[in-house]
Order: C-alpha cells, then structure tokens, then sequence
C-alpha cells in the first residue's frame, strides 16, 4: 500500500476554491512593486494563486482580487502582461492537458 502523499494546497483569489498547488498559477509581487505570473513558482515576493480558467484571471486580474490579495495597484502594463500570460501559457496549456 503506497501511503497517501501531502499534495499542497492553495487557495484561487479569485473564486475561493483550494486545488493542489501545481494545478494553479503563482502571481508574485516583487519588491518592487510590479506584479508578474511566476512560471517557476520560486520568485520571492507575495505571491496569490489563481485557478488556470478564464473567469479566475478575468476576476482576478481585470476586477482586483489579486489587487486586494497583493496589497498592490497593478499597472496597466503589468496587467496586459499577465493576460498575455495566461492566454499564451494558461488557456493553451489547459487544452493540451490530460
Ligand atoms: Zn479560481
């Protein structure tokens, strides 16, 4: 009998919901106060997770609740620069999986 393995958890900003870790995205705010996706998972910064679906990144991104959840203003550019992220790696991503 294998013994059941700790998956870590996060929680999506955007709809609540917990998933394991590597099934969501890491959001990172450096110190200097910009805001990019974390592709490695290892950036410092505070970091918010968001589930890998459009509604997520929509709320998240465009209606504020990484703002929130980072304590930050997310510039415009930064912004543009995680929906890009999510439609080039995300949206793409979730269709070839499985
Ligand atoms: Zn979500």
């Amino acid at each position: 009998m294998a013994k059941p393995r700790h998956v870590p958890e996060r929680r999506c900003v955007a709809c609540g919901q917990r998933a394991p870790k590597r099934d969501l995205v890491r959001i990172v705010r450096t110190p200097q106060g910009t805001v990019h996706a974390d592709s490695t998972g290892k950036s410092s910064g505070r970091g918010a997770y968001l589930c890998r679906s459009t509604d997520c990144w929509d709320k998240g991104v465009r209606r504020g609740s990484l703002e929130r959840n980072l304590q930050v203003t997310i510039s415009p550019r930064d912004r543009e620069v995680l929906l890009d992220y999510f439609r080039q790696w995300v949206a793409s991503a979730a269709l070839v999986e499985g």
